[in-house]
């Protein structure tokens, strides 16, 4: 699994330029796409077309070659295959059939903003893109309302500006959003603001809206007083299983801070 390059050529690693002109065949999410990256790299191996409606059937022809003595690289447009963009389920058959899969890491536009953000300390949660439709989005985000890891989001351009209201109505207008756009290419933009401040952003010029996307959400600020869904899953947990795991079962369950549902715990025991 071989990651490309977001847009500026020179962050392909010296492993991957390796690899990819090493194997027998790249499978690739867009053959002509990833033909211009190898010709860049003056790489002539040749690229088995695998996307998102031939998944199934590309993994086959993979197998062939692997089952033939070969070595295979799956490389996506950009950044890291399988995040958000197919391999996955290749990866699964190639696994199944007992051969080893190994990453060569690089690019990832979710890792790349998130490092940025400056919100990404306590942890992180990937969800990729939300629902194209508002009601389903809004759904999506409320269910991400409580969890105190940032939040890292793909969007596309034309629904950029519905995504961060639709966050901005759900979530806390308070809590800080990097807008991240068209990272390592030659318009790249990156700000850090209040959700109540990045529509205006946004709209304040046509160029903001152009490119790709990706969006950070710090996390839930921490609860000063646990919930009563949070404080009534504890309870029942601190009567079947010690008090770590309680902590930690209900923080997963109900997406409450760990550190406060920890310290409730030992007044409810103590008591
Ligand atoms: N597998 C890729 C990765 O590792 O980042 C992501 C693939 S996903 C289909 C494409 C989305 O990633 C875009 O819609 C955008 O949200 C984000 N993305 C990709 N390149 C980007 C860039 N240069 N700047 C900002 N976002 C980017």
């Amino acid at each position: 699994m071989v990651a490309t390059p977001l847009g500026n050529l020179q962050d392909i690693s010296p492993r991957a330029v390796d690899i990819l002109g090493r194997v027998a065949a790249i499978a690739a999410e867009d053959t002509r796409h990833s033909q211009r990256l190898l010709d860049a790299c003056g790489i002539r191996t040749r690229l088995i077309a695998l996307h998102e409606h031939n998944e199934q059937a590309a993994a086959g022809q993979v197998l062939r070659l692997l089952e033939a003595g070969e070595s295979v690289a799956l490389v996506s447009d950009a950044g890291t295959p399988a995040v958000s963009d197919p391999g996955a389920r290749a990866v699964a058959r190639v696994r199944e059939a007992g051969f080893a899969v190994v990453a060569i890491p690089g690019p990832c536009a979710a890792v790349a903003a998130l490092s940025i953000s400056g919100f990404g300390e306590r942890g992180f949660r990937f969800v990729g893109f939300l629902p194209p439709r508002s009601a389903a989005r809004r759904s999506a985000i409320e269910a991400l309302r409580a969890d105190p890891d940032a939040l890292v989001f793909y969007e596309a351009p034309h629904r950029v500006a519905e995504c961060v209201a639709d966050l901005c109505a759900v979530l806390e207008p308070a809590r800080r959003i990097l807008i991240a756009r068209e990272l390592t290419k030659l318009h790249e933009q990156s700000v850090v603001l209040a959700l109540a401040a990045a529509g205006e952003w946004l709209a304040a010029d046509a160029n903001r809206l152009r490119g790709e996307f990706v969006l950070v959400v710090e996390g839930a600020p921490p609860a000063e007083g646990l919930g009563v869904e949070a404080e009534r899953v504890l309870t029942l947990l601190l009567a079947e299983v010690p008090l770590k795991v309680a902590a930690r079962l209900a923080a997963e369950i109900t997406g409450a801070p760990k550190n406060a549902l920890y310290a409730r715990a030992l007044a409810l025991r103590g008591g």
